[in-house]
């Protein structure tokens, strides 16, 4: 790579004034500015380094170490200029020099003067049945609009001044050996302005809050978690551009019925008589009352799905499954009757009620064939 002068890059004299080299640089970062030339990329090449001999011709003792020994000079120091840089390096750079005063121009991020984002988000808690249906609700909420005394600045009179501690730049840079080390400014946090002193009304914050009430309309089948946009219901900018309002639903657990994905699960208890006859039964669905039938000699947790019955993706427009599990009880206690009635039917069932028997008819005799050696 070719490095050009800096004082050729930025057209002035070598020994051109502060100042001169200031609105050189000005001019020039106007002409080469991204947002007037989008998708120009020998125009971005000419803007970050512009921006580099700026940096350099700026600043008393870079400009004296690279008038003596140059780029080279530079980079023995630590200084590497913009060429590994990242856009939004140059970028802060650009704007810790101008700021808003760049802002007259219309661009520039002038991400300073917005003292808060302007998207909202909400957290919402919903019964599974609003859910699981959808609903409309009624919302009160607390929105930010720019405080009115002090314009959105947070300073008093809107008197924003550079910050003293990094001279606007927005970094700190500390030199330790022959390393130059930068952090963010503690004091501007990373601005490079700083209010003279804080406003009065809003305490600083730059914005006073709004009660709103709105209708919103909760889709059928949202998800727990899922969140939703309400256009332009966020805040208010200094500008009055407004945000946009997010919520997170979280729904409540149902006492019968589970949600996984777009399946519903219900548990369903089944006397082991039931199970044994296969009797049909009644069972609730979201949607209402549904027959299952059992088949005869139903087994503990078999599931059985009710296709269409579960929940709709709120994304694919799908509906899911109901499934229903079977939970096979048995009587706690026997009175003596039932105690007679159910000996009587497992004689009836002869060797087929003792299952163990035949199956371990030719084990006992082995076991005991091993003890009589
Ligand atoms: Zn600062
Ligand atoms: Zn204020």
């Amino acid at each position: 790579m070719i490095d050009i002068d800096y004082y050729e890059l930025l057209e002035v004299n070598r020994n051109a004034s502060f100042e001169e080299i200031k609105k050189a640089y000005r001019k020039l970062a106007l002409k080469y500015h991204p947002d007037r030339n989008p998708g120009n990329k020998e125009a971005e090449e000419k803007f970050k380094m512009i921006n580099e001999a700026y940096q350099v011709l700026s600043d008393k003792e870079k400009r004296a170490l690279y008038d003596r020994y140059g780029k080279r000079g530079l980079e023995n120091q630590g200084f590497e200029g913009f060429s590994h840089s990242s856009y939004e390096d140059i970028m802060d750079f650009f704007e810790s020099v101008f700021g808003g005063s760049f802002g007259g121009f219309g661009f520039g991020r002038r991400r300073d003067e917005q003292k808060y984002p302007l998207d909202l988000s909400l957290e919402m808690t919903i019964s599974f049945n609003e859910a699981f249906f959808g609903t409309q609700k009624e919302i009160e909420y607390e929105y930010k609009v720019p405080c009115n005394a002090c314009k959105g600045t947070g300073a008093e009179n809107a008197n924003i001044i550079t910050c003293s501690e990094c001279g606007g730049r927005g970094q700190i840079f500390y030199r330790q050996g022959f390393m130059t080390f930068s952090q963010t400014c503690p004091r501007c946090s990373g601005s490079g302005k700083i209010a003279a002193q804080k406003c009065n009304e809003c305490k600083g914050l730059g914005y006073e809050r709004v009660k709103e009430k709105i209708k919103i309309n909760i889709p059928e089948g949202i998800d727990n978690e899922d969140r939703i946009r309400v256009g332009k219901k966020g805040n208010i900018g200094v500008k009055g551009e407004r945000g946009d309002l997010y919520i997170t639903f979280y729904v409540e657990e149902d006492e019968h019925f589970v949600r996984y994905n777009d399946d519903i699960y219900l548990e369903v208890p089944v006397f082991f008589t039931q199970a044994i006859l296969g009797q049909t039964i009644k069972i609730p669905t979201p949607r209402g009352e549904k027959e299952l039938k059992l088949p005869s000699g139903a087994k503990d947790k078999q599931q059985f799905v009710f296709k269409g019955e579960g929940a709709k993706n709120v994304r694919t427009g799908r509906v899911g499954n109901l499934i229903a599990q079977i939970k096979i009880e048995y009587p706690k206690k026997l009175t003596n009757e039932q105690k007679e009635l159910l000996e009587k039917l497992q004689e009836s069932f002869g060797i087929e009620s003792k299952p163990h028997e035949k199956k371990f008819e030719s084990v006992f005799d082995k076991i005991k064939s091993w003890f009589n050696k």
